[in-house]
């Protein structure tokens, strides 16, 4: 449950995290991250766009555990984007989250002034207020872009990730380069194609296990850090009962063969245009 990766600076994130994207506000959102704790969970993923790092903040609190035992990641919103804008909006997320620092801090699309985004999250990371800094839905282009322009290259990459969309160019890209992988909807935003796929549907039942831990131990195996979001609590546990089985190299590669290049979501370009 405690597995992690390790970014380019030493800092040791956990595989496994929660995230927390459109889950119903109140009695349904403090209920699922509740939940969430109690099955292992110790990484959270929120954003500002998500409206709801208060409720985050304040759930985590309440539970007793101690700060340094959570990883948090936020997100800095396209509107913000800019030197200024953006440690403004630092600021509000570590008091909506109620913390003093982040784990993690990304710009959440490479909207215009992202480069001035990315000094002012530099500045943050030199003064240890952020332990890592990287990006998401960033192209090849942006990450070459700051890995040449900046002084920290990004340390992460949050992007698309499935098996049915598994951007194995961008990913070989980053490993090259020590950008580690994190996977949004990794489920596929639980898309019946996906979750039904008689491939997966067949490694499932000799496993005993669902499609979900079949994908999310694929997820595990290429190295890449999950998120998966759920508001059901028999599915919160089940997507953290990934570390007692593994897959072969042979079903690694089937798994590989069902890049179909889809995405179950709008091309983030979408957002940069017409947030
Ligand atoms: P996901 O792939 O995690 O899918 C979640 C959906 O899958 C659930 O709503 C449910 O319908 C289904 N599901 C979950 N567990 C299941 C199980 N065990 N069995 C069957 N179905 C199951 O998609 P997501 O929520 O879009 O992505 C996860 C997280 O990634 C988000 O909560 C958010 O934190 C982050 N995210 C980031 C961006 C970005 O632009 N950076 C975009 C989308 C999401």
């Amino acid at each position: 449950m405690h597995q992690t990766v390790e970014a380019a600076n030493g800092v040791q994130i956990p595989q496994l995290g929660f995230g927390v994207y459109k889950i119903q506000k109140g009695a349904v959102f403090d209920r699922s991250v509740e939940a969430a704790i109690q099955s292992g969970y110790r990484h959270f993923d929120t954003a500002k766009i998500y409206g709801n790092e208060e409720a985050l903040g304040s759930v985590l609190h309440r539970s007793g555990i101690p700060r340094a035992e959570f990883f948090i990641t936020s997100k800095v919103w396209t509107t913000d984007l800019g030197y200024h804008a953006t440690k403004k909006a630092f600021e509000q997320t570590l008091r909506k989250l109620n913390v003093t620092y982040l784990d993690m801090y990304l710009i959440h699309f490479a909207g215009p002034r992202y480069e001035e985004a990315w000094a002012a999250m530099e500045e943050l990371y030199s003064e240890g207020r952020i332990r890592v800094i990287g990006t998401a839905n960033f192209e090849m282009e942006h990450l070459e872009h700051l890995k040449k322009n900046a002084c920290i290259p990004p340390m992460i990459n949050q992007i698309e990730t499935h098996p049915e969309f598994q951007q194995r160019e961008l990913h070989e890209y980053m490993v090259r380069h020590r950008i580690l992988h994190e996977a949004w909807g990794p489920l596929g935003q639980g898309n019946k194609t996906l979750l039904e796929h008689p491939v997966l549907v067949g490694m499932a039942s000799k496993y005993r296990k669902s499609v979900a831990q079949i994908i999310l131990r694929w997820h595990m195996n290429r190295g890449v850090i999950v998120i998966p979001k759920s508001s059901n609590i028999q599915r919160i546990k089940e997507n953290s009962e990934i570390f007692d089985f593994d897959l072969t190299e042979e079903e690694m590669e089937h798994i590989r063969q069902l890049d179909t290049g889809t995405r179950y979501s709008v091309n983030p370009t979408g957002y940069m245009v017409n947030p």
